[in-house]
């Protein structure tokens, strides 16, 4: 078994679509980046490069290059299971904690197991999904940021 973990932030800023786990959680409010600022698959990608001792997406999709803009964060996380698997890796289990101040992203969940379990090739039972708020405190509180942490579990397969 091995356990990873990610985390992801991001400033928020009107006129933008804020998506998180390829679903739109809002049209007048969304992330600030230079993929599509999914900021939850970002931080479900990094736990499981993580797990895998494999690179980190900043390595894996440089900020810097072109390719990247406005880039498709689903078709990082395809790219990002299939090096998983291509370790030997199976994905028991992933666990989320979304920190945003509004909207209440309850309503979403089972958009989003819907739209991740394709992706990860696992059961929807088989993603943990939260969300808080930061009770009116730091930038997340302020409603200037959405951040996302992740931990999930692999199985090396025999
Ligand atoms: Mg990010």
């Amino acid at each position: 078994m091995r356990v990873g973990l990610g985390r992801d932030v991001h400033r928020l800023a009107p006129g933008r679509r804020l998506l998180l786990g390829g679903v739109c959680i809002s049209e007048e409010c969304g992330c600030v980046a230079h993929s599509d600022g999914d900021c939850l698959i970002h931080a479900l990608m990094d736990a499981l490069l993580g797990a895998a001792a494999l690179p980190d997406i900043g390595v894996l999709f440089p900020c810097d290059d072109e390719k990247n803009r406005g880039r498709d964060s689903c078709k990082m996380l395809r790219e990002v299971v299939k090096m998983v698997r291509n370790r030997r890796f199976r994905i028991v289990n992933v666990d989320l904690m979304i920190q945003l101040e509004a909207p209440p992203v309850n309503p979403f969940f089972s958009a989003i197991r819907e739209r991740l379990s394709p992706l990860l090739g696992s059961e929807g039972s088989v993603i943990g999904l939260k969300a808080t708020t930061a009770e009116g405190l730091d930038s997340v509180g302020n409603g200037k940021a959405v951040e996302v942490f992740c931990v999930c579990l692999l199985e090396e397969e025999i």
